[in-house]
């Protein structure tokens, strides 16, 4: 069973997150790293959580990673979900290290394994924004 299309809220960009959000809506999914260790860094901030530097750069990701876990919803009652169940919320650990908050799209949220490869793909949202999410890539 695939999932009804999810909502799509328009982010909230701050100073620091801008330029992620903006890539976005152009199908391009930046990470920070860090100047200092080269960390990447995620969420969007200039902090390095390994080193502490303040220094950090825009790079452009590989947009893949694995489940790292994930769960199933099939009754939820956040205001606009409850009609796109099932749905999936998992954590993908990108292959730049860091473990991102999403939903997997795009498949049968049953055969969803921990391990299993996945790509980004990019959602419109309200206001010109755009959203990421994460699709089976087998
Ligand atoms: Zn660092």
């Amino acid at each position: 069973m695939t999932s009804a299309a999810l909502p799509a809220p328009s982010p909230t960009p701050t100073v620091d997150t801008a330029p992620f959000w903006e890539a976005l809506t152009r199908d391009t999914f930046l990470l920070l790293r860090c100047t200092a260790c080269a960390t990447h860094i995620w969420y969007p901030r200039k902090f390095c959580p390994a080193c502490h530097s303040t220094e950090a750069d825009w790079v452009t990701a590989s947009g893949r990673g694995r489940i790292y876990s994930f769960t199933v919803v099939h009754r939820s009652a956040l205001p606009g979900w409850a009609g796109s169940t099932p749905y999936v919320i998992a954590y993908v650990e990108l292959d730049e290290g860091p473990r991102v908050l999403t939903n997997v799209v795009n498949g049968d949220p049953e055969a969803l394994a921990i391990g299993d490869p996945v790509r980004v793909v990019y959602s419109s949202a309200d206001e010109g924004s755009a959203l990421f999410r994460f699709e089976p890539a087998n």
